[in-house]
């Protein structure tokens, strides 16, 4: 999870996202079985709009694993941070969309806890929190950090799955490719928190 940088959100979604929000919140109360279905926008719908700036602000990684490209790789699809069943008027904030893959996004579904670390918090950062065995793959909380620190370390861990079997080897196997090369270039690479 790199550190992302959120630019302010597109006008068009800075006068319409309360608005949208409250319509699926009613929605909801009238039908609690609503599915969401993203809204049209001058016959766009919303999420082919708002995936290319989410992916400019994550260089098309993931914001949770860091897996990229996201197409070839795992399938993009946006995250809602605060989950639409839970928040529903957040729907269409801006700082609560990131652009995600599948599999953080299937592990995560509608779960949430405020225990959970944003990467475009402003003192995020990816070391400041977390420890990575290079021999395993695996991620882990910083131990020089705080225990309610490491709680949040362990927590979005949790939620997102990141220490899945499939994951560890995936990292291992983006680690071992980097040192392969000479001179590379860390924004081609998936989990780019390993290379800093
Ligand atoms: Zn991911």
């Amino acid at each position: 999870m790199m550190r992302l940088q959120r630019p302010d959100a597109p006008l068009w979604l800075s006068e319409n996202w309360e608005a949208w929000g409250k319509e699926y919140q009613q929605k909801r109360q009238e039908k609690p079985r609503y599915q969401f279905k993203w809204k049209i926008y001058k016959k766009v719908a919303v999420n082919h709009l708002l995936i290319p700036l989410l992916r400019e602000m994550t260089a098309d990684h993931c914001s949770f694993c860091d897996a990229s490209p996201m197409i070839s790789r795992l399938k993009e699809t946006i995250e809602h941070f605060q989950p639409k069943s839970l928040y529903p008027l957040l729907v269409y904030q801006w700082a609560n969309l990131f652009l995600c893959c599948y599999k953080c996004q299937g592990a995560k579904g509608e779960q949430f806890k405020h225990t959970l670390l944003k990467p475009d918090e402003m003192d995020y950062q990816f070391h400041l929190h977390f420890v990575v065995n290079f021999e395993t793959g695996e991620l882990s909380a910083n131990p020089d950090n705080s225990p309610e620190n490491q709680q949040r370390v362990k927590d979005t861990i949790a939620l997102y799955n990141l220490n899945d079997p499939e994951r560890l080897n995936d990292r291992i196997c983006e680690f071992r490719k980097y040192t392969k090369i000479s001179d590379p270039n860390v924004a081609d690479f998936s989990y780019r928190f390993m290379f800093l």
